[in-house]
């Protein structure tokens, strides 16, 4: 009887162990929620959340604050001296834009500030605005210098938007943390863009759904082990005018939501920064040259196409 017992409290402390501690908090724009699964690192949640905030006072656009925004009010007039992780990040950035063959456009932010999607208020800009400013972020450069660590925008009419890789940043730079700290298990969810740190069990590995833009469920689900599954959907944020949905995501080439044939681009892979920057330009770039890159690359993906085709990479 007392074996019994013994058995039972041991089985029930074993499943209570495999349950995830979770806490939630709205940051960055969006929900993110962090779960550990040993009582002991529940600590670490804080200050996850800490870490997230603080990256979200340097890197946001919106925030009057942030040495994006320095970046920003002094774009065609002067560089400015940044942080070495935002320095690091800007410099990933162009890095990015180059190897997404400019799908990826840091420069985007007076275009996306001109759509202001999300904000509630939205309505169509004007063409002619539209085109002004999709010349500039054409043409507009990032002056970088390493021995300062200074930001200089070439052009007055462009601005940096980080808002593409910023969750995929944000969830490498908590991913490191834990690990640093011995987390050896944890999921970090921004928003729907994941994070799994480690492995679920000896035996499984994480299995995260996807969502079906439609709204209706998940359409599918991947495995992962320590790596990222980072999502970009025409249903995120969006609003409708005269019947036309007008989605978040911009093809720089026009400076008007995405228009194409995939409704959802998921990305796994190990560097979270990477598959949030290729997740939006896949988007950008389409069924057929969006396989074509992630084939060069060899990145895995899972990728929904409009009439409802899953493609899996
Ligand atoms: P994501 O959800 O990762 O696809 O990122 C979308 C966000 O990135 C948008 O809300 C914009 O702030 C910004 N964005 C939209 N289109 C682009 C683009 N082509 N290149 C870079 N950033 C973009
Ligand atoms: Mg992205």
């Amino acid at each position: 009887m007392k074996k019994a017992l013994l058995l039972l409290l041991t089985i029930l402390l074993l499943v209570s162990c495999s349950e995830p501690i979770r806490q939630d908090r709205l940051l960055m724009g969006t929900n993110c929620s962090i779960s550990v699964f040993a009582k002991s690192d529940e600590e670490r949640i804080q200050e996850c959340f800490d870490i997230l905030s603080s990256i979200e006072k340097r890197i946001s656009a919106k925030l009057s604050e942030s040495e994006i925004s320095k970046i920003n009010k002094a774009a065609g007039k002067e560089s400015v001296r940044v942080s070495e992780e935002t320095f690091k990040l800007i410099k990933r950035s162009v890095e990015l834009h180059k190897l997404t063959k400019g799908a990826f456009n840091p420069l985007i932010g007076k275009i996306t500030a001109l759509w202001n999607i999300g904000s509630g208020d939205e309505k169509v800009p004007e063409k002619a605005e539209i085109e002004f400013l999709v010349t500039h972020a054409r043409e507009g450069e990032i002056v970088l210098d390493e021995a300062n660590q200074t930001v200089y925008l070439t052009d007055e009419y462009t601005s940096l938007d980080l808002g593409a890789i910023g969750k995929g940043y944000a969830s490498d730079v908590l991913s490191a943390f834990l690990e640093k700290e011995g987390v050896s298990k944890a999921l970090i969810n921004l928003g729907g863009n994941v994070y799994a740190v480690g492995k679920k069990s000896k035996k499984a590995n994480w299995k995260i759904g996807l969502r079906n833009p439609d709204g209706n469920g998940l359409f599918t689900t991947v495995e992962i082990e320590d790596g990222a599954v980072v999502t970009s959907g025409a249903y995120e944020r969006y609003f409708i005018q005269d019947g036309v949905k007008y989605h978040h995501i911009m093809d720089p080439d026009t400076g008007y939501p995405v228009n194409l044939d995939l409704t959802s681009v998921s990305i796994i892979c190990e560097d979270a920064t990477l598959a949030d920057a290729l997740s939006t330009a896949v988007f950008v770039l389409g069924k057929e040259e969006g396989i074509k890159l992630l084939t060069e690359l060899g990145v895995n993906a899972v990728l929904l196409t409009r009439d409802k085709e899953i493609i899996k990479l």
